[in-house]
């Protein structure tokens, strides 16, 4: 169809497309291309634009003036709906197939007036957060009288509105004003672009009487943390501890983010996309997290930019099934107004910019991320889903800063490409863990005692960065200060821990016997067990009153604390219940697994093959609410079921089998052990067959694939050294590559139980994860068969250097080490020193972008000085400067191994580069010295690099 055509046939889908939303934005964008392409005049544009007439009769207008102007001007006014309005606003609206995309008009005009009209679409964008500093200006240069800027800045205008409104009074004032407004703009955008909170928003009386309802309801939300002792809540701020929080995409940022930096530019990777996603794994403390910057909002004292925000949590949207347009969403999942709905949702939309919305735990969204159905309409209803990815990928509320939280695992490419960044959650630093402690326990004593019997057992502390399980150690510190036998080492312990704990909490009559606690409490634990493990089936989190009566959950089973009440801001009638934490919930349905007689013969094996286990789990039907959306398995749903089966492996561990024999058939159970060492065996030799054959003169390598550091961690669980060292007996390579896997201290310690099994010497490549001081000194016990470890950009400090070296002068075969981003400085630099000094096998020392000096360079130098096997020396971005280049020198004078020297961007001057010039008149050895980037000008680097070849600039 010609475009022409188009415009009459589809006249009244147009309309409806472009005015449903009521808002006048899509109408104004239209114009502003059409402006600037020269299909309208001033003097149109002014026909249609009549301030107070109804949207639809200026939209009219404007289809009347587009189709007498004939074909041209349809086919620009369509390309530009459908820039507009993307997928036709799923409004029935069908495009031409035959339309070309508008280009934005790059080329300025000849004169200053032509270049606003011609980039009029891009500069109302830029503008629209500075309008009120470009009237400063031009009155300032009196282009503008006070009364043209009053004009502008009416508080009926929404932002971008004030900035069309100042592109219209410019070009009325001629060339120096037109002039001023680019070049205002050019400096802002060279100086960090314009800021919305700069401007001075005056909303309407009922709105903020809106947002003192929503801040109080969002208060009253966040103001506890619900995850507290029993009954009993804890005030978030009186627990709360920053996490760790680490930019995806940028190194650069130095020093702690904080959650200003979630909603700030920094890192910004996409400037067109409105959300932030927030990834960590199940208890790094995502939902804590947001729960802090809601209250920090409802408070007022952060993310005060944002007038509004709107939390969600996708749990509890999976129960939403009818249809919703964003405005149902908002009001009925949020904060109900009390008057004015259309008036206050009217002025979000006007004002996307001062809006946010959370949404935690997109992980556990029944339904995968989409771009399938398009949907850009606010008042349109449509499933929850649709509207969250639509939302999402900004078709829908434009401009609405939106953050999302998730599991890594379940955020695939697609959703990728619309976030605007990502941004780590890497749970509680060593600091951390410290204050976190000291705020559980207000006797200093107390806090002293738990925080030796952490730091005392290095596995636990691993452990402790998780926030969840440093709250269980630190509920659990009566048993953790010695009642019970041993401090736990492994996950199943700390969560057998607390199990223990809540159950004899309850119990009026302590146990005598150790193991008879179970016993006593075998009934609920089947119970909880049953619910949890169908509900990990049915994917299904919260769980309505008849789910319990099924499953047999009574009312002393929920006094134990394990499940706590939904809160709820959309008041559900009935009481519905949630397990404390998703990982409780895992940890239940394990139980259940391994102390049932009742399970399918076949759910050991399903679990850890990752089967959808639908089927597997149910024998009734219950859980209809989870099971209503027939949607399948998602991806997002392995995390659970791959917790699930650590938490088998652990509980099936020959430490904890006394437990089971008073409580389940020993055949049974053995039967259940044996399965999972097979599956735990055939996934292993899987990933080893997966490994490729050896390119002809390089090493094999293995690049680990997800699910190994899993099935590693679930060895480690088991605590079967037996069946590590047979696995490991079939594993040929000489490099282990397991970069950016999201390896940890407890991952550490895993791997390190596991790889000491090897047989033969390997690289250990760990690049890009966040080992840290903790995770260093977990994986020494494997440091014996590694020849070379890489742990480049992993937040080692000083402290991890100093047991590592300590280790690593006892491992022969040690021979290579990469710490490449680290937190080094000169205080580790005589630990490296001793090791050259002392193993004269060493081969490569690789030290870049730390912070080490002129001193630390003079460290090295000494300790090579009675080094005669190293071979090459990386210092490249550090501070080493002249003074540490020529203490480098002095000893390459006499070196008889090294070959390359690498020493870009270390503030050296000529001084510097002289000694090591003259240094090299004696040494032949050395190939080549990498001197890039340093303080040298374009001649002095041209005349040493006469001097000496072997000097690389
Ligand atoms: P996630 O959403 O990543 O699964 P949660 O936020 O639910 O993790 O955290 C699990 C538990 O860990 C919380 O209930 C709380 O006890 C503890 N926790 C997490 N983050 C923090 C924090 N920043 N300060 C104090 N406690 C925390």
């Amino acid at each position: 169809m010609m475009a022409q055509e188009y415009v009459m046939k589809q006249r009244t889908e147009i309309l409806r497309a472009v005015c449903s939303s009521g808002s006048a934005e899509h109408l104004e964008r239209v114009l502003d291309v059409l402006l600037a392409h020269g299909e309208l005049s001033w003097e149109e544009y002014q026909c249609i634009q009549v301030q107070g007439r109804p949207l639809y009769t200026n939209a009219r207008h404007l289809l009347d003036i587009v189709y007498t102007k004939g074909l041209a001007t349809c086919e620009i006014f369509v390309a530009a709906l459908q820039q507009v309005l993307p997928e036709g606003q799923g409004a029935g609206l069908c495009f031409p197939g035959d339309i070309s995309k508008v280009e934005e008009r790059k080329e300025a005009g000849r004169t200053s007036t032509e270049t606003l009209l011609s980039q009029r679409p891009s500069l109302v964008g830029k503008l629209q957060g500075c309008v009120g500093g470009a009237l400063e200006a031009l009155l300032q240069l009196g282009h503008f009288t006070s009364g043209d800027c009053d004009e502008i800045r009416l508080p009926i205008h929404t932002p971008t509105q004030q900035a069309r409104r100042l592109l219209d009074h410019v070009s009325s004032k001629g060339e120096s004003a037109a002039n001023v407004v680019l070049q205002y703009v050019d400096q802002k955008q060279q100086y960090g672009g314009c800021n919305l909170a700069e401007e001075k928003l005056t909303p309407p009386a009922e709105f903020l009487k809106y947002q003192k309802k929503l801040r109080s309801s969002v208060s009253a939300q966040s103001s506890f943390l619900s995850t507290y002792g029993g009954t009993s809540h804890m005030p978030l701020e009186d627990i709360y501890t920053q996490g760790q929080l680490e930019l995806a995409h940028d190194c650069k940022v130095q020093g702690d983010l904080g959650l200003g930096d979630i909603v700030g530019t920094a890192g910004t990777v996409n400037e067109e996309a409105d959300t932030v996603l927030v990834s960590g794994d199940a208890g790094s403390g995502k939902s804590t997290l947001l729960q802090r910057m809601h209250l920090l909002w409802a408070r007022g004292t952060a993310l005060s930019e944002f007038l509004l925000l709107f939390p969600f949590s996708c749990r509890k949207l999976n129960f939403e099934l009818k249809e919703l347009s964003v405005q149902d969403l908002l009001f009925q999942h949020c904060c109900w107004p009390d008057r004015e709905q259309e008036e206050i949702f009217r002025f979000i939309l006007d004002h996307p910019h001062v809006v946010i919305f959370t949404f935690d735990g997109l992980d556990e969204l029944k339904q995968s991320f989409s771009e399938e159905h398009r949907l850009c309409c606010p008042t349109q209803p449509a499933p929850v889903h649709v509207l969250l990815f639509n939302l999402l990928q900004g078709s829908l509320m434009k401009g609405v800063r939106k953050v999302v939280t998730s599991r890594p695992e379940a955020i695939g490419p697609i959703l990728k490409k619309h976030l605007c960044k990502e941004i780590f959650l890497k749970g509680f630093s060593p600091n951390g863990i410290d204050c976190f402690v000291k705020k559980q326990h207000h006797d200093a004593e107390v806090a002293a005692k738990v925080l030796a019997s952490i730091q005392a057992n290095t596995a636990l502390l691993g452990l402790c960065h998780s926030p969840v399980l440093c709250w269980i150690v630190s509920q659990c510190h009566k048993e953790l200060l010695g009642c019970g036998d041993g401090t736990p080492q492994t996950i199943t312990d700390v969560y057998l821990m607390i199990l223990q704990h809540f159950l004899q909490h309850q119990s009026s009559l302590k146990t005598s016997k150790v193991s008879g606690w179970l016993q006593e409490h075998l009934t609920t634990v089947l119970h909880l067990g049953q619910l949890a493990f169908q509900g990990v089936g049915a994917s299904c989190y919260i769980f309505s009153g008849t789910d319990l009566d099924t499953c047999g959950v009574t009312e002393k089973d929920i006094c134990t604390g394990f499940l706590i009440q939904s809160k709820d801001m959309s008041n559900h009638q009935s009481h519905q219940y949630e397990f404390r934490h998703v990982t409780m919930q895992c940890f239940f349905a394990a139980l259940y697994i391994v102390l049932s007689n009742n399970t399918d013969r076949s759910t050991v094996t399903k679990l850890f093959e990752l089967h959808d286990m639908r089927e597997t789990c149910f024998s009734s039907t219950c859980f209809t609410s989870c099971l209503a959306t027939g949607q399948q398995q998602t991806s997002a749903e392995t995390p659970n079921l791959q917790i699930t089966a650590t938490f088998v492996s652990g509980l099936l561990s020959q430490r904890h089998r006394r437990l089971w024999s008073v409580c389940s058939q020993t055949p049974l159970v053995d039967r259940k052990v044996q399965q999972v060492v097979k599956c735990l065996s055939k996934g292993m030799q899987r990933h080893f067959k997966s490994i490729p054959p050896p390119v002809e003169g390089e090493k094999k390598s293995m690049h680990a694939m997800p699910g190994f550091v899993w099935l590693i961690k679930c060895i480690y669980e088991m605590q079967e050294s037996k069946m590590a060292k047979e696995v490991l007996s079939k594993l040929e390579v000489d490099h282990l590559k397991l970069t950016y896997c999201n390896i940890g201290p407890v991952e550490c310690t895993a791997l390190a139980y596991v790889l000491q099994h090897l047989r033969n010497p390997v690289g250990i490549q760990l690049d890009n994860n966040s080992v840290g001081d903790v995770g260093v000194e977990q994986l020494l016990p494997c440091l014996h068969i590694c020849n070379s470890l890489y742990l480049r950009n992993n937040n080692i400090t000083d402290e991890g250097i100093r047991k590592l070296i300590a280790k690593g002068l006892q491992c022969d075969r040690f021979e290579k080490i990469a710490l490449f981003n680290n937190k080094l400085t000169d205080a580790c630099m005589q630990h490296f020193s001793h090791l050259l000094r002392t193993k004269q096998n060493f081969l490569s020392l690789r030290l870049g972008n730390n912070n080490i000096t002129s001193e630390g360079a003079k460290q090295l130098a000494r300790g090579l000085q009675s080094n005669h096997s190293l071979k090459f020396l990386g210092l490249v971005k550090n501070g080493v400067g002249s003074a540490g280049a020529c203490a480098l020198a002095k000893m390459i004078k006499s070196d008889t191994s090294l070959e390359e020297l690498w020493l870009t961007e270390n503030c050296i001057t000529r001084q510097g580069v002289e000694c090591l010039v003259q240094a090299l008149e004696h040494n032949t050895r050395v190939k080549s010295v990498w001197l890039r980037n340093n303080n040298l000008s374009v001649e002095e680097v041209a005349e040493m690099a006469q001097r000496e070849s072997r000097l690389i600039f």
